[in-house]
């Protein structure tokens, strides 16, 4: 089955100013030879496409090309209640949820909403990979921002630097130094910034958007919380561009307790990722994410094929509400697009993996391509989407052929 709308477009905040950029890196991650290794494809540069994705050998239609856990994901916020919040599978029926600290505004106490997890071997593995940092700051405010605008990259951002913090100051005696973003990625978790920073970029030089300003603050807001229990510990000044003026100090007056484990280490992590994530480096996620991330559409049915259909109808539809969650993935960015492409993904599992597969016959040395956006609509209306997105101007066959040039 075809998914149509492989990536998500563009939102306001960067639109007119983008360029597509890829920087060179000291070196490929290693996570990226992992993935291609068993694949039949290759990363190469082809002229006037950047980097690229080609067959190695002859590609039947059908063939599989290979499967990738995201780097990072989230669900959507509508369905946080429904959606696992570190696969995005659909909640099964010995799902676990983890309860968050209630926060006080404006003098009303309210809990935010736990955070659900398909399965106990799930949770258990997120409590490895980014969860008693995230469980420890008060996010509340950035995910009411983000519900306002919904928007999903500030929230790709918080999980993001959770995890990577994680990794610089796991407890002793634990694996999770070494264990995998997800279980059967083969990438090691140290690798997570490494394969963001890999990836094609918009060009986005300060001053930067208002939005990431103002979102980047209120990630900071809530890292603070799990470094100091409450906010107005002042004593973890940071960079200059660390404003937080327009954050009041005054709203959220308690949080719960921590997660037994999370004593000494989670704080340790909390100062590390106030450390390192600077204003600098969330532009440096966020221009990535807005270029890079996929929708995911994971059938909540567990995969009936009464739910396929329900979901691929609405994904023509074009139904914003059928999205799981939004990924990262680090080869599947490699993919050029093509409005004819060669390449189809698919969730098949129902969670965040994703699978790519051939749409028809590939042979040695052909661009494998895939489609950015709904590749049945009208030429211009493709156009205009890929060069409000992407910032491109498709030159694939079927645009040359319906724009009636030779
Ligand atoms: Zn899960
Ligand atoms: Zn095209």
């Amino acid at each position: 089955m075809r998914r149509i709308f492989t990536r998500q477009l563009f939102s306001r905040s960067t639109s007119g100013t983008r360029q597509l950029q890829t920087e060179a890196p000291a070196g490929i991650p290693q996570a990226l030879f992992d993935l291609l290794e068993p694949s039949p494809l290759a990363l190469s540069v082809l002229s006037g496409a950047g980097r690229a994705l080609v067959s190695r050998r002859p590609i039947h239609q059908g063939q599989r090309l290979f499967q990738e856990w995201p780097l990072v994901c989230v669900p959507a916020l509508s369905k946080q209640d429904k959606i696992c919040h570190r696969c995005l599978a659909a909640l099964g029926n010995d799902a676990q949820s983890a309860a968050r600290p209630e926060v006080q505004t404006d003098g009303s106490t309210h809990s935010t909403h736990a955070l659900c997890f398909c399965t106990p071997t799930c949770y258990a593995a997120a409590m490895q990979e980014y969860l008693p940092i995230y469980l420890a700051s008060n996010l509340q405010q950035l995910e009411d921002e983000c519900r306002r605008t919904q928007e999903h990259f500030p929230l790709l951002a918080a999980k993001l630097i959770c995890s990577e913090a994680l990794t610089q100051h796991s407890p002793a005696g634990t694996s999770a130094a070494t264990s995998t973003l997800l279980a059967g990625q083969s990438s090691p978790r140290s690798s997570l910034m490494q394969g963001i920073d890999f990836l094609s970029y918009a060009n986005t030089p300060p001053p930067y958007p208002e939005e990431w300003v103002s979102t980047y603050s209120l990630l900071i807001h809530g890292l603070r919380t799990a470094v100091s229990g409450h906010h107005s510990d002042r004593k973890l000044s940071r960079s200059p561009d660390d404003d937080l003026s327009h954050v009041s100090a005054s709203n959220v007056v308690s949080r719960g307790p921590a997660p037994a484990s999370s004593e000494g280490y989670v704080r340790e992590a909390a100062q590390w990722a106030l450390k390192h994530a600077d204003m600098a480096w969330y532009a440096r996620a966020l221009g990535r994410f807005h270029v890079n991330s996929f929708r995911v559409d994971a059938p909540e049915g567990g995969g009936s094929s009464d739910s396929l259909m329900a979901a691929a109808l609405a994904a023509i539809a074009g139904d914003q509400n059928q999205r799981s969650g939004s990924a990262v993935y680090l080869l599947a960015s490699m993919f050029n697009h093509s409005c004819t492409p060669n390449a189809d993904i698919s969730f098949p599992v129902c969670n965040s993996q994703a699978v790519f597969t051939a749409a028809r016959d590939i042979e040695p040395g052909e661009q494998v391509c895939i489609s950015y956006i709904n590749a049945d609509l009208p030429v211009d209306v493709r156009r205009q989407q890929l060069q409000f997105a992407y910032g491109f101007d498709c030159g694939c066959p079927k645009c040359m052929e319906d724009l009636g040039t030779p």
